[in-house]
């Protein structure tokens, strides 16, 4: 199973500088000979991997990038300064695309693996480059070259950092919508009714996971075989379950029943998945007075004999989902990068 992020970029190379028209002049030197030096280079743009990224959401905000183009040369055999070039990091596991030619320009697979995208103009050339013995004052100069520019697609296969467990209508679409910045294209995948939501949350520059609720996968698990150990796979990649439990579910049900049938559900579908370190999330507070909130989600917590980390949410409000995010990222930062650590992970999904 794999989802596919994606985005659009404009890329522009920088222009190289013009070459200059100059000759030396000075009092008592009558026949000064041509001094214009030469531009410098544009600055050129490349792709660099880079291991600390895991999305391409920030590519989702920001999508015009353009190198510095070179200086003008001046006189006195001045050199213009080259552009400086640009470096624009993207996850390793990056595919680029030429998106006019619809031609791929490269994978980068490596960290610190770098792609040169478009390539900075080349300088013009100043008169004093074109003196010859026949010429002496040549008033010939070159302009520079315009920078290569460039519509780039970039996809990266993610799989999902973050997975959410919860009955129907615990909360968890909600969830997602309220925190994602954007839902990455999900690839062809037979099981229709089984798809997973999923959402890219950005917490800051450079610093995102991948989301995913996956309805059904506990249910689904029981089912088709196949179609389990898939999930499996995808799942052998999330670092944290969350456990979005509503606390007053309009059935009149009791939350500590559900939750407890959940996690029960869990072990049975995948022991190992059940041993995944796992937050509970109280969600729906709003639905609670603020006199009753503290008491009510203890009580919840109690009858769990719950220990480990709670979260009080309002997905609706976006109440408190900050905080949750930026808990989860933290502690994903502490539990060491998240890009796959082999290409079977992101490949498996080749058979129906
Ligand atoms: P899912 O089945 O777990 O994906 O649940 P949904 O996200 O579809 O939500 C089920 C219902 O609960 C919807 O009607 C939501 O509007 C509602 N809901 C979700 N989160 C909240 C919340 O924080 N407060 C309230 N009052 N309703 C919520
Ligand atoms: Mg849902």
């Amino acid at each position: 199973m794999k989802f596919v992020d994606e985005v659009s970029i404009a890329v522009q190379a920088g222009d190289g500088g013009d070459g200059c028209l100059s000759f030396r002049r000075e009092k008592f030197i009558r026949f000064g000979g041509p001094n214009g030096g030469d531009g410098g280079d544009g600055g050129s743009v490349y792709l660099e991997a880079d291991q600390g990224l895991n999305t391409l959401v920030d590519y989702r905000f920001h999508k015009h990038f353009k190198a510095k183009s070179g200086q003008a040369g001046m006189g006195s055999e001045c050199t213009g300064r080259g552009g400086e070039d640009l470096v624009l990091k993207v996850p390793v596991g990056t595919v680029v695309w030429d998106a006019t030619t619809h031609e791929q320009m490269g994978d980068l697979i490596k960290p610190n693996q770098r792609l040169l995208i478009a390539q900075g103009g080349f300088h013009g050339l100043g008169n004093m480059r074109f003196k010859s013995s026949c010429n002496q004052a040549p008033r010939q100069t070159t302009k520079g070259r315009p920078g290569e520019s460039r519509q780039l697609r970039l996809e990266l296969k993610v799989l999902a950092d973050i997975g959410l467990l919860g009955l129907p209508n615990a909360g968890k679409s909600t969830f997602i919508r309220s925190v994602s910045a954007a839902t990455p294209k999900v690839a062809d995948y037979p099981f229709t009714t089984l798809y997973p939501n999923l959402g890219v949350v950005k917490v800051a520059q450079g610093q995102s996971f991948v989301i995913a609720d996956i309805p059904g996968v506990i249910e689904g698990a029981a089912e088709g075989a196949g179609l389990g150990i898939r999930f499996l796979k995808h799942l052998a990649r999330t670092r944290i379950l969350l456990h979005i439990v509503d606390v007053a579910p309009v059935d009149g049900s009791d939350p500590v029943v559900n939750a407890r049938a959940i996690a029960h559900e869990l072990v049975k579908f995948n022991p190992e998945l059940a041993e995944r370190e796992r937050w509970l999330v109280l969600n729906k507070i709003d639905l609670l007075s603020p006199e009753e909130r503290e008491a009510h989600c203890d009580a919840i917590v109690k009858g769990l004999e719950w220990a480990g980390p709670v979260f009080k949410i309002s997905a609706i409000q976006r109440e408190g989902t900050q905080q949750l995010c930026y808990a989860l990222i933290n502690r994903l930062d502490e539990m060491g990068p998240m890009y796959a650590e082999s290409e079977e992970d992101l490949a498996e999904d080749q058979s129906p």
